[in-house]
């Protein structure tokens, strides 16, 4: 399951059949591009703009709520899987969270 995503009104969609197919986006409400991200993107409320921002980095640095892994190396150096990161409020763990998980950003993301 995916999401619309619209900037300008700062809401989030469910992706309608009329989508099904399409690579560009609108919104439904202003008409603008929208961007799709997953169903694990939880919008903040409409007037939390520093959350806003943080969410359009995230997307724009490739990172639309895609599940990102952690890995550790186990004791013979090799990477395992530990589990799902947890996805960044606040701009400073944003901006840490890019860097750290830049081999897993999505190219051509908004
Ligand atoms: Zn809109």
């Amino acid at each position: 399951m995916r999401k619309k995503l619209c900037f300008d009104c700062k809401k989030s969609f469910n992706l309608s059949s009329d989508d099904l197919g399409l690579s560009n986006f609108k919104c439904p409400e202003c008409g603008n591009q929208a961007i799709v991200v997953t169903h694990r993107f939880r919008p903040p409320k409409a007037g939390d703009n520093r959350k806003w921002e943080v969410v359009k980095f995230l997307v724009k640095n490739g990172f639309p709520y895609q599940h990102i892994s952690i890995y550790e190396p186990d004791r013979h150096g090799i990477q395992r899987f530990i589990k799902y990161a947890r996805y960044p409020e606040n701009m400073i763990d944003a901006i840490e969270f890019v860097e750290q998980h830049k081999l897993q950003a999505l190219k051509n993301n908004g």
